[in-house]
């Protein structure tokens, strides 16, 4: 996939200040010169990051993508389907269910009772930090790759899965994992653009019906880059990391509060300390 980032020296790449404003929308990327995320240097003092067996280097680090104007956070404005439903509460689309639930369930139910494809978009631009496909739920489960347990090699429970980092700033990243998708059409370190479709809506995993499981997390940039969702050690990292309402990030009127939580957020981390 190409990385139509618009203009950028390689001096200004260098800058942890680089705010990658909107123009993901400029497109064809013909028209103009193409900018494959130079790599960016990882702070003085701190180690270089691991770049996993791709070799790959964490795109989004150093970076920021709020949007120019008077709502930094406008980024993060669209739901990932065109046509959705959302329960009440933002819960489960079925109600039998009592066990913890982290994030936001979109439907089309229409479009798939009809069996027309449902394609979504990610909610904000971002960096793709972790995929799976989710083989095993195929293996294992129905031919939608659906399965009764949230077993580790299930990805917990989430099936196939797209995870997107958006850096805020240096300190602050926002992870938005889309699970249960019948497929993806990205590549870890994409960078992806709510323009742009992401995947099929599936219900691979631990799910009853094809929906969208949209969870919505905040903490340091490149935490779960090239993570495996099928180790608990991602799992307890993942579980562990601030949790945030996909309602603060899609309604314009809440990004005031979410705007808050993630400025506040670097002053009041707490030490991390070792899972025993
Ligand atoms: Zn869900």
């Amino acid at each position: 996939m190409v990385i139509c980032l618009g203009t950028i020296s390689p001096a200004a790449a260098r800058s942890p200040d680089l705010v990658l404003s909107a123009t993901w929308h400029a497109r064809p990327c013909d028209a103009q010169p193409v900018a494959h995320c130079p790599p960016v240097e990882d702070e003085p003092g701190q180690p270089v990051a691991e770049t996993g067996y791709t070799g790959l280097q964490n795109p989004a680090r150093g970076r920021s993508l709020l949007a120019p104007g008077a709502d930094p956070l406008a980024v993060f404005e669209r739901r990932p389907l065109d046509v959705y439903i959302v329960p009440e509460g933002g819960a489960f689309l079925d109600d039998d269910h009592t066990d913890p639930h982290y994030g936001v369930d979109y439907a089309c139910p229409t479009d798939y009772l009809q069996g027309q494809v449902t394609y979504f978009y990610p909610i904000a631009p971002g960096f793709v930090t972790a995929r799976s496909s989710c083989l095993w739920c195929y293996v294992d489960g129905d031919a939608q790759g659906r399965v009764g347990w949230k077993w580790p090699r299930y990805n917990f429970g989430w099936g196939g899965l797209v995870l997107v980092e958006t850096p805020i700033n240096p300190q602050v990243s926002v992870y938005i994992l889309y699970a249960h998708v019948a497929r993806d059409f990205v590549s870890l370190g994409d960078f992806v653009t709510p323009d742009e479709i992401i995947g099929v809506v599936g219900t691979s995993g631990y799910s009853e019906q094809y929906h969208v499981h949209v969870e919505i997390r905040y903490g340091p940039p490149g935490l779960f880059w090239n993570a495996d969702f099928s180790q608990w050690a991602t799992h307890d990292r993942w579980m562990a990391t601030m949790f945030t309402d996909p309602a603060l990030v899609v309604y314009r009127q809440n990004h005031g509060l979410l705007r808050a939580a993630l400025e506040q957020w670097g002053p009041l981390r707490p030490e991390p300390q070792p899972i025993p």
